[in-house]
């Protein structure tokens, strides 16, 4: 059942495929064909042990070998102290007959370390071959059976005080030989089912249970069932530690349905009852605890591990006492001496609870409190072993891990960088872009208060003297005659015309008739203070508003235009022209329209006119 003497199974036939290529010699390869057509383990050994007067016609190489075929059969018919020598003869002999590295002292080397390690369970011991072993593979350029040495060489580091990191370097470094050059399922199985267990001994369960995943996926790939039912079983341990019943309930589940699918393993449904009471005792529940072990140990009779048929009395005898059942309690206990009357019990706490059940409560006591010194000492233990890992971890892993976080640091720096730099660009850009559209608003702003200027102005503007034009004046004039009525202040305007224009036209022509209109406008502002407004409301007629001027004082401005105009000449001799201009003269008297006004300042004019030009009347 265990999965080391699995892997140990799987080794040793694998080892004779691989040993088989080197077997030249006759008689060798007869025996090895030979012992092919034997299935029974023990009448292979009997072959074997009866052709050993024959080796010494061997060469070394070949002598090796059968210390080796030898050895693998002593191992696998338990008999350890046998395969022991056979396994250190094959060693010597492949060391003496090679002079270097080889697949078969390198194997020789693993199995007798494997040997010694069931005899031992001392690294110290088994662990010195291991390590010659990957000095060996390292030079031979094997791959899978470096990654084998590697896995193997790891489990010398999953003691206590042992370097843990150096064991999962070796694991790193066989994983990281597996995933470049393709190796079997089977061997991918084997690191992670030897990482799992050295993470479980370090009580990083997480891990673990990872690892053991994994490697079921692995066996499962094969369809080794008995490779899967290993994890599976181990998975539903790990999950318990890890305080997942949940995974642990779907495990067990699992077990039962590899146990009800392959029948051919029989003692997969002891195992499978075993788990779901393990489970069920672990959660507090008794009662459903004593019940599956009931059903194992009506199995038991088909696996030959009585370390786990103890387990299952052992737990029975718990469940019952923790129920308060003492007569089958006690029952099992007796049922347990019987079973294995060579085993002495050395649990304090089954200890404690026959001496309970014997009414020696003194010595039940003394018992239970070396099964709570027990308990805290491995509680201790466990904290010590956590605290040492979490360090180890750490060490390993803190190379890796300082890049990886370097990285990220360097990527996010970058990262910020880029940000920083884009965010500085886009403000810059939206500052341009702001300013930009600032300038063209305050440039489209000023245009359009330029071009409405403009267009004011040209609206308002008689385009050849510059002054008001007609309609800019009468608005103007209008204005002024609403704002004088509401401030009762007197408003005056004069209408003057040029007298004989028409001479000037006929005489000099349009541009020099246009002259004359600009020379007497000119004239004309002379005389104007800042408040009055002159604009051209005909050909050569014009319109002068004065505000807050009474008729008097308008006559007199009238007369001061008419008198300054006077004075302008316009052509050449013999041509030369005077010119003058007749002007009507008016006050506001109550009018409301400024066009009436208009019309009183019209006949004022024709007034000037008639009485001979070159003058100003008052209406
Ligand atoms: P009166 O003294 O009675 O005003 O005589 P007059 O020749 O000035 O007669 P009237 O005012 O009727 O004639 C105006 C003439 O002025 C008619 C037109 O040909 C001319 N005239 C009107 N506007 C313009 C202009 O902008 N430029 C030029 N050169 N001539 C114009
Ligand atoms: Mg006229
Ligand atoms: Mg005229």
């Amino acid at each position: 059942m265990y999965s080391l003497s699995r892997v140990f199974i799987f080794i040793s036939l694998s080892l004779i495929c691989a040993v088989a290529p080197f077997v030249h010699g006759q008689n060798l390869s007869g025996i090895e064909q030979k012992l092919q057509t034997i299935t029974d383990p023990a009448a292979q050994l009997d072959f074997l042990l009866s052709r050993q007067s024959e080796i010494s016609a061997f060469d070394r190489q070949q002598q090796a070998q059968y210390w080796f075929l030898l050895g693998s059969s002593q191992e696998k018919n338990k008999q350890l102290e046998q395969a022991l020598a056979s396994f250190s003869e094959a060693v010597r002999l492949s060391q003496a007959y090679h002079q270097g590295p080889s697949v078969l002292l390198v194997e020789s080397l693993l199995e007798r370390a494997y040997v010694r390690y069931l005899q031992t369970y001392d690294t110290r011991l088994y662990c010195p071959d291991r390590k010659l072993a990957l000095e060996q593979a390292r030079q031979l350029g094997n791959k899978p059976l470096l990654v084998k040495v590697l896995v193997r060489y790891a489990f010398c580091f999953k003691d206590f005080n042992a370097d843990l990191p150096r064991g999962l370097a070796l694991l790193d470094e066989a994983i990281a030989i597996a995933t470049h050059s393709q190796l079997s399922p089977r061997e991918h199985a084997m690191i992670y089912n030897a990482s799992g267990l050295l993470y479980k001994n370090y009580h990083v369960y997480e891990k673990s249970y990872d690892f053991l995943n994994k490697a079921y996926q692995q066996w499962a790939s094969v369809n080794d069932y008995q490779d899967m039912f290993n994890m599976q079983f181990s998975l539903v341990d790990t999950a318990i530690d890890m305080k997942r019943f949940d995974l642990a309930a779907k495990h067990v589940d699992t077990l039962f349905y590899l146990a009800k699918n392959q029948k051919q393993f029989n003692d997969f449904s002891f195992f499978s009852h075993l788990s779901a009471g393990y489970l069920a005792y672990s959660q507090g529940k008794f009662k459903e605890s004593v019940a599956q072990l009931q059903l194992a140990l009506e199995q038991s009779d088909k696996t030959g591990e009585v370390y786990f048929i103890r387990r299952v009395h052992t737990f029975l005898i718990i469940n019952y006492f923790r129920l308060g059942k003492f007569s089958e309690s006690q029952e099992q206990l007796a049922t347990y001496r019987s079973a294995f009357p060579g085993h002495e019990i050395d649990s304090a706490e089954i200890l404690a609870i026959s001496a309970f059940l014997d009414g020696k409560h003194s010595h039940a006591m003394e018992q239970f409190y070396r099964h709570l010194d027990q308990e805290v000492d491995k509680r201790r233990d466990f904290v010590l072993r956590s605290t040492s890992t979490t360090a180890s971890l750490f060490n390993v892993n803190i190379t890796e891990l300082d890049n990886k976080i370097l990285q990220q640091e360097l990527e996010i720096n970058a990262l910020k960088f880029d940000k920083e730099q884009e965010q500085k660009r886009n403000a810059y850009l939206f500052l341009v872009l702001v300013s930009f559209l600032a300038f063209a608003l305050i440039l489209l702003s000023w245009h359009l208060l330029r071009t409405r200027k403009t267009f004011r102005y040209r609206a308002q503007t008689d385009h050849l003297t510059r002054i008001a034009n007609r309609r800019h004046s009468f608005e103007q004039g209008q204005l002024m005659l609403n704002q004088a009525q509401a401030l009762r202040q007197p408003l005056s305007l004069i209408v003057f015309d040029i007298d004989h224009f028409k001479l000037v036209n006929d005489t000099l022509g349009h541009e020099m008739g246009d002259q004359a209109i600009i020379q007497v406008v000119a004239k004309t502002k002379e005389c104007l203070r800042k408040q009055d407004h002159l604009g051209r409301i005909g050909g050569e007629e014009f319109l002068l508003l004065l505000p807050e001027t009474p008729g008097e004082q308008a006559v007199e401005i009238a007369e001061r235009i008419r008198a300054k105009v006077a004075t302008s000449r316009i052509g050449e001799e013999p041509n030369l022209i005077h010119l003058s201009v007749s002007l009507g003269v008016v006050c506001a008297d109550g009018e409301k329209n400024l066009q009436a006004l208009i019309n009183r300042g019209d006949k004022a004019l024709y007034q000037a006119k008639a009485e001979g030009r070159n003058r100003a009347v008052m209406a």
